[in-house]
Parts: structure tokens; C-alpha cells; sequence
């Protein structure tokens, strides 16, 4: 299948109900943020090997294409508004591959009210990398930012953390699904949330690269230190064979990959004890859980503590591309 029947074919309907993709029958796009609104405009590119293993059925690999960069809008609080994608595609992409890659951008499009506004598509030699532009927008002055965490600030985490890595773990030792392989295909952005902590919290941001690095990325940007109680952070329940097995499928080894593991997508937030209430609001009326896991104090370190209070020495401290 060559390039314009994809597009006319294949890309054209994911942009038919966004005036400005100008039915990608033009040069470039045309966006206008609605009044009183900022445009929130973030970037992330995934790639075969890197972000996923290249086996996953292609709707999966499109809608954590998309969903990692919803996850992006949701840290600062944006309504998904559209999206740029730029498709480098290895020489031998089937025609039926790329009809069920399509079809998984529409399912996440409908699910989280975004739409197709542009592109490229590219043939490579090499493996197969998408890069998303998405753009969303917040009322002026609202958006969520790394750089407002303030001293005496709670933190809190949404849903859980670890699941993700668990999941890469057993897909790669051949199960599939479960609980844990889907937290990692199919990461849940926390739009709702974020929208929610417009005016309640300080300084937010998703978990990508694993909590104890990405914290300290909240930190740095707001010239504070954290105190982290390791068993305040929420765990999936695990099943009973998860514990019994030996290397990473106990409690331990799970708050570790909690820790230092990204691909959680949850989001990370500081706020004032006096929004409290409003939180657990928040929590309820989304039913989602929002757990409070440590401190943000005076300092520029992330510190984390044991039950008897003893400091936690991180083997590594979250994933880093290079
Ligand atoms: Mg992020």
C-alpha cells in the first residue's frame, strides 16, 4: 500500500472532525485555542526495542503511542484537544498491519476526545519509531507544573505503581494477559485528574521514568527536598503466585520496581494539607485511588524511608535513556 492511499484511506478519517487538520489536505494545520485558554503542545517519541518490543498487535503499539503523550497533557492539567504523528515505518509494513494501527488511534481518540490534526509518514530501514506532537488546552494560568511544590506540601501518588514493570517482566518470559501485561500495553493517562488538580495542586507531573527519579524532578524544579515512606506507596494486590515465585514477584522486589521503574503513567502531585479533603473527594468521585506516600521538606534531596526509618539506598534510580 503505498503512502497517499494510507493517508487518504487510513489517516483522513482520524481527522475528519477536527476543522484544523483541514482534512490533511494541506500544508500545515491550523489551531486556535479557545478563549481564555492556553495551548499545552508536549512530545514524545517511542520506538521499536526502546518502548516496546515490536510483537505487541499494532493497536496496542498506536494507543500507547497516543496514551503516553495524553499522560503528558494530564500532568499539566490540559483537556486533549489534538495530535501530530509522524509514522517511520519499516519497508516490508503490510497493508493489514497498518489498518489495525489506524484502528487503534481511533479507539483512543474517541475514549479521550482528541483527534488527528497532521503528520508525516516515513519508510525507514530501520525499526518502527512514532513520534507524537499532542496538544491540549487549559484555561490561562491553570496549568500544572513541575516547579510549585512548596515546603511542609503532601505528596501523592494516583492508582498504583510497579504493575507496569511486572507486566514487561512476565511478557517477556512469555505470558500474556494479565493484570500486570496490561498496565504496561496499555497505560490509563489520568486526564480526569489532572483537570481535577488544576486548583488544587502545587506541582505535578506523570511517573514515566519511576518515582524516586521523577520526584527528584519536582524537587530540582522546586528547589525542595522529599521524604518518601516507602510502604505508604500502594501496590497492586497481588495474587498469591506473584509472592510465592522467587526473584522480582515479592513484595520487596515490587517496591523496588515501584520505585525505580517508569512506564506507570499515574500521576505525581504536591498540595497542602488543607486541600485534603478535596483530595479524597477527588479520589472517590473518579474511583480512583490517590494515596499520600511522604513529605515535601526544606533541602534538594529525595529521601526514603523504611519502617524503622532507615534510609532506602535505590540500586539505580529510574530509567534513563543514555
Ligand atoms: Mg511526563
Amino acid at each position: 500500500m503505498d503512502e497517499f492511499s494510507f493517508i487518504a484511506k487510513y489517516l483522513k478519517p482520524l481527522a475528519a472532525h477536527f476543522p484544523g487538520s483541514l482534512n490533511l489536505s494541506d500544508d500545515a494545520a491550523l489551531i486556535a485555542p479557545p478563549p481564555g485558554c492556553e495551548l499545552v503542545i508536549t512530545k514524545d517519541a517511542v520506538t521499536e526495542g526502546v518502548h516496546f518490543l515490536g510483537s505487541e498487535p499494532p493497536e496496542l503499539i498506536a494507543a500507547k503511542a497516543l496514551r503516553v503523550n495524553l499522560s503528558d497533557l494530564a500532568a499539566m492539567g490540559a483537556t486533549p484537544l489534538c495530535y501530530f504523528l509522524a509514522l517511520m515505518l519499516p519497508k516490508n509494513t503490510g497493508e493489514e498491519w497498518l489498518e489495525n494501527f489506524a484502528h487503534g488511534l481511533a479507539q483512543t481518540q474517541k475514549e479521550f476526545s482528541i483527534s488527528l490534526a497532521g503528520g508525516d509518514t516515513t519508510a525507514t530501514g530501520g525499526k518502527l519509531a512514532i513520534s507524537i506532537t499532542a496538544i491540549g488546552t487549559v484555561p490561562t494560568g491553570q496549568s500544572l507544573k513541575r516547579s510549585g511544590a512548596k515546603e511542609g506540601d503532601d505528596i501523592y501518588v494516583s492508582g498504583t505503581l510497579g504493575d507496569s514493570a511486572l507486566g514487561l517482566e512476565l511478557l517477556q518470559q512469555g505470558e500474556h494477559d494479565n493484570h500486570f501485561i496490561n498496565r504496561y500495553l496499555l497505560p490509563q493517562p489520568r486526564i480526569e485528574l489532572g483537570i481535577k488538580l488544576r486548583t488544587v495542586a502545587n506541582a505535578c507531573m506523570d511517573i514515566s521514568d519511576g518515582l524516586a527519579q521523577d520526584l527528584g524532578h519536582i524537587c530540582a524544579a522546586s528547589n525542595v527536598g522529599a521524604v518518601v515512606y516507602k510502604d505508604q506507596i500502594s501496590l497492586s494486590d497481588c495474587h498469591p503466585a506473584f509472592i510465592a515465585g522467587s526473584g522480582s514477584r515479592d513484595r520487596r522486589g515490587m517496591t523496588e520496581k515501584a520505585l525505580t521503574h517508569g512506564d506507570d503513567y499515574e500521576l505525581l502531585f504536591t498540595a497542602p494539607l488543607s486541600k485534603k479533603p478535596q483530595i479524597e473527594e477527588i479520589s472517590k468521585s473518579l474511583s480512583l485511588p490517590i494515596t499520600c506516600i511522604g513529605k515535601i521538606i526544606a533541602g534538594n534531596t529525595v529521601k526514603i524511608l523504611d519502617a524503622s526509618g532507615t534510609e532506602m539506598i535505590l540500586s539505580k534510580k529510574g530509567f534513563r535513556h543514555f
